[in-house]
């Protein structure tokens, strides 16, 4: 392979590398991918707050537990108290004073720890159903992924060898032309070499001055167009190659 042909073939495996790409990209189980991803992201920061939610209720319920223990068992030392040998009036009306005051406590307690129960049932609930949604996003986003992986096998298996080729037309191709061919593939998108075919460039197909083409035909046959400034084969194709 001559450093011209293998330059051509270069630009010829990368347009067909660049069209895997796309094709692979345009799969459908990559959009399918891509809106599982966010909905499990979604589903993530809901369980994250409902989370939180749930732990704020369990400690309220937890607070006015351990409020109701310390209100009755004061209730239960002040009833002994009173309970115990001759107390004055005014300490009996003390006791009392003091029972009523914590009867009222336990009472607002109380009324406090039904919606509060209620609230952490409702929370529960909700967890559980965001942990049920993630799972089955999860079971969906490995069951899309693998009808990619095999969906989309061949196309990797020709991506892998059209890179393999790529590489022994590249090591054919010297160090300068190489970096070239870079700077002009991304500067005309893909064609970045044309070749002469009579005294017209393969993809400007701006015929060329007489002078000019008389140049170009005694100089290198790896040159760049005086026209579009694309790389310039000018070695006619061959039969065969
Ligand atoms: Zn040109």
């Amino acid at each position: 392979m001559t450093e011209a042909t293998a330059l051509l073939s270069l630009q010829d495996l990368d347009i067909r590398l660049l069209k895997c790409a796309s094709t692979l990209a345009a799969m459908p189980q990559r959009a399918r991918l891509r809106t599982i991803d966010l909905a499990r992201k979604k589903v993530s920061s809901e369980l994250t707050r409902i989370v939180g939610q749930r732990k704020d209720a369990e400690l309220e319920i937890a607070d006015i537990r351990e409020n109701l223990a310390h209100y009755h068992a004061k209730t239960a030392e002040v009833q002994a108290a009173a309970d115990e040998g001759q107390h004055t009036h005014r300490e009996i009306r003390d006791f009392e004073q003091q029972l009523t005051s914590l009867a009222k406590r336990i009472e607002k307690c109380e009324f406090a720890l039904g919606p509060a129960q209620e609230r952490l049932g409702r929370l529960a609930r909700a967890e559980r159903n965001a942990r049920l949604t993630a799972e089955r996003l999860d079971s969906e986003r490995d069951a899309t992924q693998a009808l990619l992986d095999a969906d989309s096998k061949s196309l990797r298996a020709e991506i892998i060898d059209l890179t393999h080729r790529r590489e022994r037309a590249a090591a054919q191709v010297s160090e300068a032309h190489l970096a070239a061919y870079e700077v002009a593939r991304k500067r005309f998108k893909g064609l970045a070499v044309e070749r002469l075919t009579g005294n017209v460039p393969s993809v400007c197909r701006v015929r060329l001055q007489p002078s000019s083409f008389h140049d170009l035909a005694h100089g290198d046959e790896i040159t760049e167009c005086p026209y579009c400034h694309r790389i310039l084969i000018t070695s006619e194709e061959v039969e065969g190659e």
